[in-house]
């Protein structure tokens, strides 16, 4: 039998905790689902609202078939004991409209309205709330009174990125269940299977840097970023010639070319460092193995390596900190190119 969880990567033990629940009884009416940005916490709140609903499995079994009714009516979008909102595009906040209706009709419609009727073709009704840190305080209190005396067989799942940011009232009131990066093989696997990328080398490449979010992993593959990361690659390849001035004047032009704004630029200069790093990190992981083909390492010499490579990176972290810290990209840059020039030069402490 098919699973519409096949279309999931990873959150298994979170999948198993909403099943031991089911299975005692112990169902909470609301969740806050919350992890980092872009690894999958909407579609799972999604297929668990859908496994509520399957026919063809049990509601502990947290599973949904994909092919009854139920799963059909719930993936076309009409199924009407689901209610779904978040943060409608070009909005820096979810309109109250959608949580009590317009204001001629304020509180005879809307997520709090609909959640209070009863069941019209399952045993309960599931609201999701997406970018749920995203309700002003109007929406925020509204939700509230609903979450302080919830319908009888309403689930609440609340999806936001960070918990802190929600009201600590609403928090208080919902169990908050966290969510953690993809593994790169998974990331890798979701790249290939939504054909954001044509090669596995390229879902890998990309996943490597990825820190476990389909988002980061979709900005890494905008044609510029990608042409940035080409660019800094064949540029370190040839670290030993790295003349500091040079490529970091090269690589700041770049910048204020494919960037529109200082934060777009600051943005991608933390991309252009996450470059750097990785190229480094692939050639350490290399001698940590014992693979000493790189042709780089082979130019430095195997035994200073590891000695070599660790401290470029943490010199990288730093200029990291300085650029969230709102340093002058430029400068930071300028900086840290040649600080990694001079480390190059004088080679691993060890042997100076
Ligand atoms: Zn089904």
């Amino acid at each position: 039998m098919t699973s519409a969880w096949q279309a999931l990567k990873g959150h298994q033990e979170q999948r198993a905790l909403f099943a031991r629940s089911v299975e005692r009884g112990r169902l909470s009416h609301a969740y806050v689902l919350t992890g980092p940005e872009g690894i999958g916490k909407r579609k799972f709140a999604r297929l668990l609202a859908q496994s509520m609903f399957c026919r063809e499995h049990p509601a502990h079994e947290i599973e949904a078939c994909g092919e009854c009714r139920a799963c059909r009516g719930f993936v076309a979008g009409n199924w009407p004991d689901f209610i779904e909102i978040g943060l409608p595009a070009g909005k820096t906040e979810i309109p109250i409209a959608l949580i009590l209706g317009e204001s001629d009709r304020r509180g005879r419609e809307g997520l709090c309205f609909e959640l209070a009727m009863s069941p019209q073709a399952s045993e309960r009704r599931v609201a999701l709330i997406n970018d749920a840190h995203r309700m002003n305080q109007e929406g925020a209190n509204a939700l509230l009174k609903t979450l302080e005396e919830p319908p009888a067989n309403a689930l609440i799942l609340l999806v936001c990125d960070n918990p802190d940011s929600l009201l600590p009232t609403i928090r208080s009131r919902c169990q908050v269940i966290r969510f953690f990066p993809l593994t790169e093989v998974a990331v890798s696997e979701i790249l290939l299977f939504e054909q954001m990328v044509e090669t596995p080398e390229d879902a890998l490449q990309v996943a490597a840097m990825a820190e476990g979010s389909i988002t980061l992993a979709q900005q890494l593959l905008n044609p510029e970023l990608r042409a940035l990361r080409e660019m800094v690659s064949g540029q370190l390849e040839l670290l030993e010639q790295m003349k500091p001035l040079e490529i970091s004047k090269h690589v700041s032009d770049e910048l204020d070319r494919i960037s529109s704004g200082t934060e777009e630029a600051r943005r991608n200069a933390k991309w252009l460092l996450r470059f750097i790093a990785g190229f480094l990190n692939v050639r350490l992981k290399r001698l940590t193995s014992g693979d000493f083909s790189d042709p780089l390492l082979q130019r430095f010499g195997v035994r200073c390596g590891v000695d070599l490579l660790a401290p470029l990176l943490d010199r990288i972290i730093i200029a990291a900190h300085q650029i969230e810290g709102n340093s002058p990209v430029r400068l930071v840059l300028e900086a840290m190119f040649d600080d990694l020039a001079r480390q190059l030069r004088l080679g691993p402490l060890s042997a100076r």
